[in-house]
């Protein structure tokens, strides 16, 4: 448990959202109550500067977004990213956050597959000058992969305090218990068949609700 500050640091989850599923829910979900931070805030990019555009907007994505964490106490919606008209960098998004909150750990939290090709990340390193690095497992995806081995040998670290007592710079690989599920899947099944019952397990039915009455995913 951290030693000092621990009511200052909180999390930030960024994604496409495309949409939210209870894998999302899940990994904030862990880091809440197991990286002792305050808050998770899940963030939606405008437009992700990492892969190609959402077929759905952005408002959409963050009404999704509420939706699946209504239920939960310390999950927010973190709306910075949403109004942008060009590519949603990581590192913007910090150093806005970054002077809101100068100083405390500050979590961005990210899948294992991000990890792997996070120097690909526009000013990578700015990024680990703002904040941790809290990476949750993914099916298809270790710790061998990419730029994994050599961030993990510069930044890593297993001790939690470290998030705690240090405002930026490790990253720590959480033992969560993987699910694998990507939203790729959701948008697939969705497009087959909105009625699809196993769907009922892949997102919550807050957000199955909202999809079918605004009509998004479905055959394009
Ligand atoms: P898509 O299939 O459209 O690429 P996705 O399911 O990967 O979407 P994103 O919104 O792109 O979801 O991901 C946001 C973050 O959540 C990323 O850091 C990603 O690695 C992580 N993430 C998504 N799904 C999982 C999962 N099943 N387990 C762990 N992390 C996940």
């Amino acid at each position: 448990m951290p030693t000092s500050r621990p009511d200052r640091a909180f999390a930030v989850f960024g994604g496409t959202f495309d949409p939210i599923h209870q894998a999302h829910l899940a990994c904030a979900q862990y880091v809440l109550t197991h990286c002792a931070v305050r808050e998770v805030q899940l963030m939606p990019c405008h437009l992700p500067a990492h892969r190609a555009s959402p077929g759905v907007s952005a408002q959409h994505r963050a009404a999704m977004v509420q939706l699946a964490i209504a239920p939960f106490q310390g999950l927010s919606l973190q709306p910075l990213e949403l109004n942008k008209q060009s590519p949603s960098y990581t590192v913007d998004s910090l150093r806005l956050l970054r002077d809101q909150y100068p100083r405390g750990g500050l979590l961005f939290v990210m899948g294992m597959d991000s990890l792997a090709y996070f120097k690909q990340w526009h000013q990578w390193q700015s990024i680990l000058q703002l904040a941790h690095l809290v990476v949750c497992q993914r099916p298809g995806s270790t710790a061998d992969d990419g730029d994994c081995p050599s961030l993990l040998e510069q930044y890593g670290t297993t001790a939690l305090q470290d998030l705690h007592l240090l405002d930026s710079g490790k990253i720590m690989l959480l033992n969560n218990p993987p699910l694998d599920l990507s939203a790729t899947r959701i948008r697939t099944e969705l497009e087959k068949n909105q009625q699809c019952a196993e769907l009922k397990q892949l997102i919550p039915a807050e957000v199955l609700r909202y999809i079918n009455s605004e009509r998004l995913y479905s055959a394009i």
